[in-house]
């Protein structure tokens, strides 16, 4: 073979294995040529998959902890809903006891349903209390109904018509005023009204008819929990105006921790009724439904034991 020959075999050897070094570098990101703008395109795509998978994941765990915060937020809040004027079979009744979420019945002492409302109250899991009737500055003698608390009684009689009604309410876990306008600022009743309370083992919420009620203030100084009526739910007796109120306790429970709504039965009981009703999805997503009780144990401790103030008759078990 020819010196000349000989060289040219030389250098097609090396170009050959200079090629197949070439073949198996990863030289894309330095080298221009056709595959290698196919492979950086490759690799730009699959970074940008693994890019929006990794930001997706963490944009949906920051959802889902957004969302636990949320919800924890939301099961610390709670809504207690009292419905006063039960007992007497009044429009509303059946609706308000068929809620599927806990709520709290405020009976009037003897009156015609007032142990069976109690009773079947208590069946269905909601709270009980005393809705006792107390003198207003305003408004006939007749609204207020039997065993009603007046500004001229006696320490005596106001000890003794407490106690009574106490008892004639089964499973009653706490009480509130039914009007009371007059008697809630009287300091001397409203003392007595909340020692005869704590003895059986009862607290008292104050229904917020007067502005200068002394209630939560003595409450506080004996030691009980100074829980009052935030909103009035259908001060006015429209659906409307109803709604409106419920779309106010959202916006209550968006700054404070707990509310408090008073509704009734009666006129406008079949409103109130409906519109809870059909608010109760809605209102979940601001608060846990509690009773009145599960809310004064939870914000103040509260540990009174009511058991055995009442003697259940047989004839209404
Ligand atoms: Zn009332």
């Amino acid at each position: 073979m020819s010196k000349r020959r000989k060289l040219n075999m030389r250098n097609i050897i090396k170009k050959a294995i200079q090629a197949f070094r070439d073949r198996n570098q990863p030289t894309y990101a330095h080298v221009y040529h056709p595959s290698s703008k196919i492979r950086r395109t490759a690799v730009v795509c699959i970074s940008a998959c693994l890019m929006f998978m990794v930001c997706g994941t963490a944009w949906s765990m920051g959802t889902d902890i957004a969302n636990a915060t949320d919800k924890q937020e939301h099961e610390k809040k709670m809504v207690a809903i009292i419905i006063d004027d039960m007992g007497n079979n009044m429009k509303g009744t059946e609706q308000i006891l068929q809620l599927p979420v806990k709520i709290t019945v405020a009976v009037m002492p003897f009156l015609p349903t007032t142990q069976q409302d109690a009773i079947e109250a208590h069946k269905r899991g909601h709270d009980v209390i005393v809705h006792l009737p107390m003198e207003p500055k305003q408004g006939k003698p007749e609204w207020l109904g039997p065993g009603a608390i007046k500004a001229n009684m006696t320490d005596d009689e106001v000890r003794a018509k407490v106690t009574a009604a106490i008892k004639n309410v089964p499973h009653a876990i706490g009480m509130n005023n039914h009007m009371g306008s007059k008697v809630t600022s009287d300091k001397r009743i409203m003392s007595i009204v909340l020692d005869v309370c704590k003895e059986h083992g009862l607290f008292f919420v104050d229904s917020r008819t007067n502005y200068w009620s002394v209630v939560p203030e003595l409450a506080a100084e004996k030691g009980m929990p100074p829980v009052r009526n935030d909103i009035f739910l259908d001060d006015t007796h429209t659906l409307a105006h109803v709604n409106r109120q419920i779309t106010k306790v959202m916006e209550w429970l968006d700054k404070h921790d707990t509310c408090v709504t008073i509704g009734h039965v009666g006129v406008a009981g079949r409103y109130t009724s409906s519109a809870l009703q059909s608010s109760v999805p809605t209102l979940k997503d601001h608060a846990k439904f509690v009773g009145i009780s599960d809310l004064v144990r939870s914000e103040w401790g509260w540990k009174g034991n009511p058991a055995a103030n009442t003697t259940i008759p047989s004839n209404v078990q």
